[in-house]
């Protein structure tokens, strides 16, 4: 009798485990956040993109990469496979 309250207790553990890693999977697909440097010079002299002009994102550009918080050198991604 313990010898099968010990094997249901282990199945119950081992697949909270499973679902916990596949949670976490998840997770981490949709919380990505890549950040790359964006400097741009013109005739040797370096552009900046601060101004709230560049920031300004739409819906469809916060999909792909874009500046925000009036930093012009810095792109954020949001989502796998943005180009
Ligand atoms: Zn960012």
């Amino acid at each position: 009798m313990k010898k099968k309250l010990l094997v249901f207790l282990l199945a119950i553990v081992l697949l909270a485990g499973f679902f916990l890693v596949l949670i976490n999977k998840n997770q981490a697909q949709q919380s990505i956040h890549y950040h790359t440097g964006f400097l741009i010079y013109i005739d040797g002299i370096l552009q900046d993109f601060s101004a709230q002009k560049y920031i300004e994102i739409s819906a469809y550009q916060i999909e792909k990469a874009h500046l925000h918080d009036n930093v012009g050198d810095v792109v954020h991604v949001h989502q796998p496979g943005a180009t």
